[in-house]
């Protein structure tokens, strides 16, 4: 116990075995020391954090982050989006593949971005790689140099330089994924029920949300579970809008294909019914849809279909948000305010913050391997998120740390204020301000 540096006190600490009153110890090695009853005897020079009725929870791990640095900085980067994500809570991110230039399909781009990242973060960033047509022989080298598996798409991706892979194309990336055993992350939308769904154009919400049917998604995750079963790969669904595959995706689990699924905050806590028509910061690929598949989605976190809940922030400059559905930039930017979101409808349909900890945290590291991430334990790293529950506060733009100070939570009064984010011990965020900048650039481990 000689060298605790720190000790955490809450009456309200998220441990897997439930929330309870307890003094959490940190070592000089950043790593959890010990989860000790409230009361125990801080030991002589700790520095003592009280933290009376404020939660203590794992820090967040946010597997679906865009943050397009280096080449399209103008719409992210690694020093505003860790700063965001540390506002928020978030201790661990994971970067996607495209929208960057060069994208995460070689080892030496991952080089090449690792090499921009690393004296940007303020928290941990790990990456993930990419499939396009054609780079089947570079997969196994990126899963070794580090990337915690590769994203595909099956419709446009938006990027040129990012293009969806057809049938066979994904078929031979599968095999070749098995083969070392590495993990798929899908964009699923069905090309074909795209290209024959209604296409107008426009403000109008509804035309938007007709272009972009729930069968599209429902076809594309069909292909996948096929796929799956016959090559054994491990594959993850991104970004689940569509609460008709929810069926799908739980007799697919049942059956023992190895498949796991996301929803989104703007999922679960936005509906089309609200949509303004021509407000495009609530655009996104699937689309946010009616109420009632909100409910279900709901349903689906709390039977376990859904494993995770995870941003896609995926932001833009302000003039790629044009008042036209058909033709604006999809992507929400909400990185920072990910956990009141969901913790504000959380509660609001009966859940507590151990269901929030488990989507946002353990279930999103335990996707990527992190095994010294996503809850607090002895061991992991002392990385937390300090919440206020029950304190609400309204989104102020001005207040966000992302570049492009656009969002679909703009003006809405959310429960929970993140007062503190920890990364092995050091405090990265106070009330909203982002402060010590000790992030690390993370890899898969075996
Ligand atoms: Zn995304």
């Amino acid at each position: 116990m000689s060298d605790v540096r720190l000790v955490l006190r809450s009456r309200r600490v998220l441990t897997p075995e439930g929330e309870r009153p307890a003094s959490v110890t940190v070592g000089a090695d950043g790593a959890i020391a010990a989860v000790l009853p409230y009361e125990a005897e801080p030991p002589p020079g700790a520095t003592v954090e009280e933290l009376g009725e404020d939660a203590l929870l794992p820090g967040l791990v946010d597997t679906h982050v865009h943050v397009n640095d280096p080449g399209r900085t103008a719409w992210e980067g690694f020093h505003t989006a860790t700063r965001a994500a540390a506002a928020g809570g978030i201790t661990t991110l994971v970067d996607m593949p495209l929208n960057s230039l060069p994208p995460t399909t070689t080892a030496a781009n991952l080089a090449a971005k690792r090499a921009v990242a690393g004296p940007k973060a303020h928290v941990d960033v790990g990456f993930w790689g990419g499939a396009i047509p054609g780079n089947v022989p570079e997969l196994r080298a990126l899963h070794e140099a580090g990337v915690f598996g590769f994203k595909c798409f099956l419709s446009p991706s938006g990027v040129e330089e990012f293009p969806e892979l057809d049938r066979a194309q994904l078929a031979a990336a599968m095999a070749e994924i098995a083969s070392f055993d590495g993990l798929l992350i899908v964009h699923a939308e069905d090309p074909g029920q795209l290209a024959s769904a209604p296409r107008k154009g426009g403000p109008a919400y509804a035309d938007f949300l007709a272009s972009r049917p729930r069968e599209a998604e429902n076809d594309a995750i069909a292909l996948l579970v096929e796929l799956a079963r016959e090559h054994g790969t491990r594959v993850h669904v991104l970004h689940l809008s569509s609460s008709g595959a929810l069926p799908l995706l739980a007799q697919a689990r049942a059956d023992g294909v190895r498949l796991t699924a996301e929803t989104c905050p703007h999922f679960l806590t936005l509906t089309a019914e609200e949509v303004p028509d021509g407000a495009t910061e609530f655009k996104c690929c699937p689309p946010i849809r009616e109420r009632t598949n909100q409910d279900a989605l709901w349903q689906g976190l709390a039977d376990g279909t859904l494993d995770c809940v995870v941003s896609d922030h995926s932001p833009c400059t302000t003039d790629l948000k044009t008042p036209d559905f058909g033709t604006a930039w999809g992507g929400i930017s909400s990185l920072q305010l990910g956990l009141p979101a969901i913790w504000t409808e959380a509660r609001r349909r009966g859940y507590g913050l151990a269901d929030v900890v488990r989507w946002m945290s353990g279930a999103p590291a335990r996707l990527a391997g992190l095994a010294h991430k996503g809850a607090i334990a002895p061991g992991r790293d002392a990385d937390f998120a300090v919440l206020a529950p029950e304190e609400t506060f309204t989104v102020d733009p001005a207040h966000l740390h992302h570049r492009n100070q656009v969002t679909a939570y703009a003006g809405k009064t959310l429960h929970g204020v993140v007062r503190s984010a920890w990364l092995r011990g050091e405090r990265v965020a106070d009330h909203g301000t982002p402060t010590r900048k000790t992030g690390q650039l993370i890899e898969r481990t075996a």
